[in-house]
């Protein structure tokens, strides 16, 4: 693989920020690749959504670090890749052909652990968030929530360390909605799933040139704003590298299903 972050961002440019973050527009709607481990790392917001009539703007990265991740470890991915009016981490699994092909995909790969990857701004309270629905979504394999909390706390320490943020667990965004991808899954197909929620220091590798798409849930209010455009401005590539090649281990060890 050459040099981490330019490929990520090579495939960012080229593929989900292209058209306004909606992605190529001969592209279909979500693309799929195939690994040889039992996991498959999801990234339903990689382009913009629609939302209740709203378009929200895309986690911009997710798309590229699915991706990257599922080449590091193995794992297989699946990635929104065009906007569709749709939002698969909202809209209920009956009318959801992102979540309906990822429940098809856990079941011929025969997965054990989706990991759901999201964007939140940086002025957001924690650097990275798991969610697991307070559980709910790990009765598969009770505890990796919390494994994957303290394993990520311990492999990004020096950096979480620096900016005085740290990985937290069920708090903001917990998956608790039952049409979140990690809820529907884990309810689908009787598997673990995780919600991830990446702040942009650790997702943004790239001076992304004052384009700020404001990830979920967090509306930007105007003292957040200089907060996320001072983030955009001087990216912190070795954090998000540090971040990707976290990932891509606590895939590898969720596929074996030991927690150590
Ligand atoms: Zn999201």
């Amino acid at each position: 693989m050459q040099n981490l972050i330019e490929h990520m961002a090579e495939i960012e440019l080229g593929r989900f920020s292209v058209n306004d973050y909606r992605g190529l527009t001969d592209a279909l709607p979500f693309s799929v690749v195939e690994g040889e481990l039992p996991v498959i790392v999801s990234a339903p917001h990689a382009v913009s959504q629609l939302r209740e009539g709203r378009v929200k703007p895309s986690d911009d990265f997710t798309g590229a670090m699915a991706l990257v991740v599922a080449e590091l470890s193995g794992a297989s991915a699946i990635v929104a890749s065009r906007y569709d009016a749709c939002d698969p981490n909202w809209d209920p699994f009956e009318r959801c052909v992102y979540k309906q092909a990822l429940a098809e995909m856990v079941r011929e790969l025969g997965a054990v652990a989706v990991i759901d990857l999201h964007g939140v701004p940086a002025a957001a309270p924690d650097a990275i968030e798991i969610g697991s629905a307070d559980g709910l979504t790990v009765k598969a394999m009770p505890g990796v929530d919390e494994f994957a909390c303290r394993f990520l706390r311990e492999q990004l320490s020096e950096h979480l360390g620096r900016r005085g943020k740290t990985v937290g667990l069920n708090r903001r965004h917990g998956a608790r909605g039952a049409n979140t991808v990690a809820h529907a899954i884990a309810r689908e197909c009787g598997v673990a799933a995780l919600q991830i929620e990446i702040s942009s220091p650790y997702r943004v590798p790239i001076d992304a040139k004052g384009h700020v798409p404001p990830g979920e849930a967090i509306p930007f209010t105007s003292d957040q704003i200089p907060i996320e455009l001072e983030v955009r401005r001087n990216p912190d590539p070795a954090c998000v590298e540090a971040t990707v090649r976290a990932l891509a281990d606590l895939a590898r060890i969720a596929s074996g299903g030991r927690l150590s």
